[in-house]
């Protein structure tokens, strides 16, 4: 049967109106499932018995089973949330001083291979559902007891490649009805799927896009990114730019330093170039480890360096503090260590 987290506000509109009832029976439905957060439909009081009977027929209100719940001394959680299927999938909440993120999954693996990511190393078995990708919210939210100010389209799988269902999912987390989570507070991590940067500016969203960029030049980034076979970087910079002429938006730039592959200052200099005179804020990101995969993290006295080359360059740029370093925080490393091999 469909989760309810599945259904648009305007779908449950026209489900009500084909039953030749009034469309703000929808927002009373919404109001119950996002912001009283009834487990059952039968907890609905202000619509009628035969409706909320024939709501239970066509849809569920259900959170996921919790596989495991890893809590982290910084405060980040890690959940393994278990699917219909029974495909596995992870979900991260943090804690920061401006509120609680969660970091969404988009997808049942991911087919973009990144070298060094454990995500990649797990085909991609299915797009997940707009319901599944509400789901994570609600989850994290019953089971942590806390509430969401944001959201991150950063968890496994490629948001782009999964497009129609993550916008979707955007439009309810963002309804004023439901959760309503800023436009502002939700961004979207993309490895850089070209065409869909260019869809994505014309949404009526104003939620931000991040770009997993990870290196300043395309000898680099081929070696470890596929994608950039497809979409090299100029033309990758090139959909950035034009993202943020008709946005107005800045964009974040992902770069994961891994040691002596793309930390030298000598890169740090050729980012410098490549982003100049562009509005974007580059987010340096330790690199985490993964055992199977043969990348280090740089030294601090590199990464240091590679930040202090972007300031003096005069580039918006920090250095990400990592959490949950003492649980699986790894991209993708908690999912695939539960994985029967
Ligand atoms: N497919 C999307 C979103 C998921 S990955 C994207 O590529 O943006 C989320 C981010 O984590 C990406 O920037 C990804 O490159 C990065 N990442 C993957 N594995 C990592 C690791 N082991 N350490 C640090 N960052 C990693």
């Amino acid at each position: 049967m469909r989760s309810i987290y599945d259904v648009s506000p305007k779908e449950l509109e026209e489900y009500f109106l084909a039953k030749g009832l009034k469309s703000y029976r929808a927002t009373q439905v919404f109001e119950a499932v996002y912001r009283q957060r009834v487990s059952s439909f039968d907890e609905i009081t202000n619509i009628k018995k035969e409706v909320i009977e024939d709501l239970k027929k066509d849809f569920t209100i259900k959170i996921f089973e919790v596989v495991v719940h890893q809590k982290s001394k910084d405060g980040t959680e890690k959940f393994l949330f278990k699917l219909e299927d029974n495909n596995l999938i992870e979900t991260v909440f943090m804690t920061h001083n401006y509120g609680t993120s969660v970091c969404v999954t988009s997808e049942v693996g991911c087919n973009m291979t990144c070298a060094f990511c454990a995500s990649g190393m797990h085909k991609k078995l299915r797009n997940l559902t707009t319901g599944e990708m509400v789901g994570q919210i609600m989850s994290v939210i019953k089971e942590s007891g806390r509430e969401v100010s944001h959201i991150v389209v950063m968890g496994i799988g490629e948001p782009f490649d999964n497009y129609d269902n993550v916008m979707n999912f955007l439009h309810i987390v963002n309804n004023a009805h439901g959760l309503e989570i800023g436009a502002r507070h939700i961004s979207v991590s993309t490895c850089g799927l070209v065409p869909k940067i260019y869809d994505y500016a014309m949404e009526d969203l104003q939620s931000n896009l991040a770009i997993s960029l990870h290196a300043p030049n395309n000898t680099i980034r081929d070696q470890i990114m596929p994608v950039n076979k497809a979409y090299r970087i100029e033309e990758l910079v090139k959909a950035i730019s034009d993202y943020i002429d008709a946005t107005n938006r800045r964009v974040t730039i992902e770069y994961i330093l891994i040691n002596e592959l793309n930390d030298s200052v000598a890169n740090a200099n050729e980012l410098a170039d490549l982003l100049h005179g562009l509005n974007v804020y580059i987010n340096l990101i330790p690199y985490n480890e993964v055992k199977e995969k043969p990348f280090k993290r740089s030294s601090k006295e590199r990464m240091t360096k590679f930040y202090d080359t972007l300031k003096k360059r005069s580039m918006n740029v920090t250095l990400r503090l990592e959490q949950g370093s003492d649980i699986d925080a790894a991209c993708g490393q908690l999912r695939s260590n539960n994985m029967k091999k």
